[in-house]
């Protein structure tokens, strides 16, 4: 089972869920940090790093000398990674995709495969609890590149056994977001009850909901703001998984990188509550 934890903006506490949702997990699970551009799931389950390697994306390079500028390859490019400037052909790499259609479209062989390298993928144990995260590289632009490495690298690794995987999303609701939900049999979506935490939250469901999966909330911080993301859940037939406290105990936990339930034992019930709803709405 894959679970998405995602929310419609950053500091709502997706990655305090996910972490205590790793923790509180029963059976074997994996924890994987897709919010590669500010990765902190590490800083709450504190993992024994094991191994660590660089992560490429393939671009095309150019041979002038083979180039007929029959424009082939631009018209091709939909990401305007590649152009012909009257019989001057451009690459710009930083906004190429690696999809690899210009060099399969050039009839001179004049674009092979090149490289750029986009961050790291580190894997590794907390306990019990297999890591994974991706780091993207300090001036690259690009985070879904890196996210399918990961993805692809623990996908691999546990396709032949019982692992559970839950996913900490990039927050928001735009391709990266959208990469991480993609392949996930369910998603849990964080939100705080407030008037933006609501306007965050709407277009983020508004944003999965078309790939139709089973899809719960988690009400960080309830008891503060207003009714609005109950009110919005309860018109679109929305189950609240469940509610975390506004409460002081908890904050402290955050700041000292701990995993709430191990600081604040009672909410050990909400989280298995959590876990129970996550795995009824998948096997229903
Ligand atoms: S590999 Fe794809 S994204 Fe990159 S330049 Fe070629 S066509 Fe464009
Ligand atoms: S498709 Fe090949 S030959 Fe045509 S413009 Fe691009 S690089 Fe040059």
């Amino acid at each position: 089972m894959i679970i998405a934890v995602a929310s419609g903006k950053g500091g709502t506490g997706k990655t305090t869920v996910t972490a205590a949702l790793a923790a509180n997990w029963k059976t074997p699970v994996a924890a994987v940090d897709l919010d590669v551009e500010e990765p902190n799931l590490h800083l709450f389950l504190h993992p024994s790093i094991t191994g660590t390697e660089k992560g490429y994306i393939e671009i095309p390079e150019a041979d002038e000398r083979m180039c007929t500028s029959c424009g082939a390859c631009a018209e091709l490019c939909q990401f305007k990674a590649i152009a012909l400037i009257g019989d001057t052909l451009l690459t710009f790499p930083e906004m190429c995709h690696g999809c690899g259609g210009c060099i399969a479209v050039c009839p001179t062989g004049a674009l092979t495969e090149s490289s750029r390298e986009l961050g790291e993928l580190c894997h590794g144990t907390s306990g019990d609890i297999a890591f994974h995260m991706g780091r993207l590289r300090i001036g690259e632009a690009m985070c879904p590149p890196l996210m399918k490495l990961v993805k692809n690298e623990v996908f691999s690794s546990y396709e032949n056994d019982s692992r559970d995987v839950i996913l900490d999303s990039p927050p928001g609701a735009s391709c990266p977001a959208i990469c991480a939900v993609a392949d996930a049999d369910c998603v849990v979506l964080v939100t705080e009850p407030t008037p933006f935490g609501f306007y965050d939250f709407k277009i983020a469901y508004e944003a999965f909901s078309v790939f139709n999966k089973p899809t719960g909330v988690v009400v960080n911080k309830a008891g503060i703001g207003d009714m609005q993301v109950y009110a919005f859940c309860e018109e679109h037939n929305i189950p609240i998984w469940a509610e975390i406290p506004y409460d002081r105990g908890i904050a402290e936990a955050y700041s000292m990188g701990s995993v709430i339930t191990e600081a604040v034992p009672s909410l050990k019930p909400v989280f298995e509550e959590l876990t129970r709803s996550i795995q009824e709405s998948v096997h229903a």
